[in-house]
């Protein structure tokens, strides 16, 4: 049975869940508040030591269950753990991190996710806070006279989420040789006759380049619209990944791993890497990439997590999905998503569910 971590507060017992606006841990009863380091070197280490490397295998289907005409096993795949503060059996997502007890409501980090090979090497902390997010998308949409009144009243947010998202971070050091044709066109009048002239001129463009942290998510169900359209994210600003970072928010581990997310990073070198050499070629009316190569020299992957808030309303039937980045505060509103595929994995950020008198009775809290 997998571990959970209730980061207790060390003056009253309290539940302590990461402050975005402190940067600190708080706790929601006595208000004392604490560094988060703090918390990675005392109860984290002991818990992280006693988790085996690799993921747990899902918990055998209790003997009985499903009753023989139920249909697919709803635990199929889930992770068992007790929870710490109020002893509960409660079941998650083989790919969820951090949630809260559907029973006691106690912030919970599952040590088996984040640690020994899925420990994370960063995390970007969350900066912006609910509130904030809340009043981001109210501001989006206000003066917008077009839009459903519903947009612009205070309340018509039916959910709020904070979720940390697993994302693979590349740097390349590369060498970039690329070929252009680039033209210049000049027009002279002469009587009743134009003539045109056009140049056409070979460039090129050879040299090394450092490339850092080119992101690719590291998560199977999350649709990658929602994160490129939220970047950039400040890397140079992430923090030693620590477990405490994600007491009071939802969290994900990867499910991609840096393999699989390889040929998506190479695509996005290719691209940037272009771009920023083409940017040099000046002086011509047009320029046109007409050859190019990037290779690398080297290569290094970093594992983080970013922090997203996700926000979304239902109005006519419909549902409105809206990103946040959680560090910059870039908020982008109706997500053209797969909604369907969007569905699945928000449903699976939910996945905390409780267990009740030995697997009889399946109860699923949306948190
Ligand atoms: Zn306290
Ligand atoms: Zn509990």
């Amino acid at each position: 049975m997998s571990q959970a971590v209730d980061y207790k507060c060390p003056q009253c017992g309290g539940s302590l869940v990461y402050d975005a606006t402190r940067g600190a841990m708080v706790c929601g009863n006595c208000g004392s508040s604490f560094d988060p380091a703090q918390f990675q070197a005392a109860g984290w280490e002991r818990a992280a030591a006693a988790q085996p490397a690799a993921p747990p295998a899902p918990p055998p289907a209790p003997e009985g269950w499903p009753p023989a005409e139920a249909g697919p096993d709803p635990l199929a795949g889930m992770v068992e753990y007790t929870c710490s503060s109020c002893g509960a059996t409660v079941m998650t997502d083989p790919t969820s991190a951090a949630g809260s007890c559907p029973y006691c409501r106690s912030p919970i980090v599952v040590a088996a996710q984040v640690s020994g090979q899925l420990a994370p090497d960063l995390v970007i902390p969350f900066r912006f806070t609910r509130d904030q997010a809340v009043e981001a998308l109210n501001k989006l949409y206000r003066g917008k006279r077009l839009l459903p009144k519903v947009f612009a009243s205070q309340n018509f947010v039916d959910e709020v989420k904070g979720v940390y998202v697993p994302f693979w971070l590349y740097d390349f050091d590369a060498r970039v040789s690329e070929q252009y044709t680039a033209t210049n066109t000049s027009t002279r009048h002469a009587g009743s006759k134009r003539y045109t002239t056009t140049y056409t001129y070979s460039a090129v463009r050879e040299g090394l380049a450092n490339f850092r942290a080119i992101p690719v998510d590291g998560s199977a169900n999350m649709p990658d619209v929602i994160m490129e359209s939220i970047e950039p994210y400040e890397v140079s600003e992430a923090v030693a990944f620590g477990p405490s970072y994600l007491a009071g928010f939802l969290a994900e581990r990867y499910d991609v791993d840096s393999k699989q997310a390889y040929p998506r990073a190479r695509e996005r070198l290719e691209q940037t890497g272009g771009t920023v050499f083409k940017s040099t070629v000046t002086g011509y009316q047009t320029v046109r990439a007409a050859a190019s190569q990037v290779t690398p020299t080297r290569e290094e992957v970093r594992y983080g997590l970013l922090p997203v808030w996700m926000l979304t309303t239902i109005w006519r039937g419909e549902r409105f999905t809206f990103a946040m980045n959680g560090q910059t505060g870039r908020i982008v509103g109706d997500l053209p998503l797969d909604k369907g595929a969007y569905w699945r994995w928000m449903g699976g950020l939910a996945g905390i569910s409780a267990v009740i008198g030995g697997g009889v009775a399946l109860l699923v809290a949306i948190l």
